[in-house]
This record gives C-alpha cells, structure tokens and sequence, in this order.
C-alpha cells in the first residue's frame, strides 16, 4: 500500500466497489435512476429523489464547479500523505451532470480556489482495486 499513499484508504464493499474501480481505470462513474435520471452520490441502494431501486452505475463526465471549499492548513490526521501537500483544499464540486461530490483540488493555489471555479477531475491509483478523482482547475 506504501507504493500508492500515504493517507488513509477508503472502506471498499459491495455497494461501492464499482465508484473504486472505474477510478483506478480513469473514469467517473456513479448510480444513475432508471425512473427519473437522478444521480445517486453516495451510492445507496435507492434512488435519493424518488426511492427507486433502479440504478445502472454510468459514466458521468468529470467536470463541475467548487460549491464550497475549506482550505486545510494543519489537517488533523496524521498520514504523512495529507501532511507532505498541505495546505489542502477540500472541496464540494457541483458535477454538471448532477451529482455533488467530496473532492481535493490540487493544482491551485489556495489564494486562487472560489466558488464557481471550474474544475476536472484525474484520477490517482491508491491500491491494487481502487483510484480516487481528484480535481484540478480547467
Ligand atoms: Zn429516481
């Protein structure tokens, strides 16, 4: 695990294994409703709008806009990963498809990061299964 973070790995199961693994492969992806077309994030085993268990994980596009941001300047964890970048900012990215979504912008400059900043993701391996999005500005 040494090879691909320092920072701390997510809890990978069932429901969320297919958000992994597409990262890993360099792709978005994310339960959209069969019923109404409602991008699920988190994964649930239901649709958030109107309850349908009807999802079908689809590529979403990788683009979006800061909704909100913190920027972290002495994270509160100790993973050498997190401390090695700091300042970090962590961001709520609205995806333009939908969805809103946990994400680290790298790239930037904290004095530049403000709501509405466009935004694409990349993805970075962190284990054998599973990559993670990360985004930088477009
Ligand atoms: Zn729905």
């Amino acid at each position: 695990m040494a090879d691909f973070t320092d920072k701390p790995l997510p809890e990978i199961n069932d429901l969320t294994r297919p958000f992994w693994t597409a990262a890993k492969e360099g792709r978005l992806v994310m339960q959209k409703c069969t019923h109404c077309d409602t991008v699920n994030f988190h994964p649930k085993p239901w649709c958030i709008e109107c309850g349908s268990r009807d999802l079908q994980w689809t590529d979403i596009e990788p683009e979006g806009s800061v909704y909100s941001f913190t920027i972290s300047r002495t994270v509160a964890m100790n993973f050498q990963g997190w401390q090695d970048e700091l300042p970090v900012l962590f961001c709520l990215i609205d995806l333009d498809e939908g969805a809103r979504m946990y994400a680290q912008v790298t790239h930037c400059n904290p004095d530049d990061i403000h709501i509405g900043m466009r935004v694409r993701a990349y993805f970075q391996p962190i284990s054998d299964e599973a990559g993670i999005p990360i985004f930088r500005p477009s």
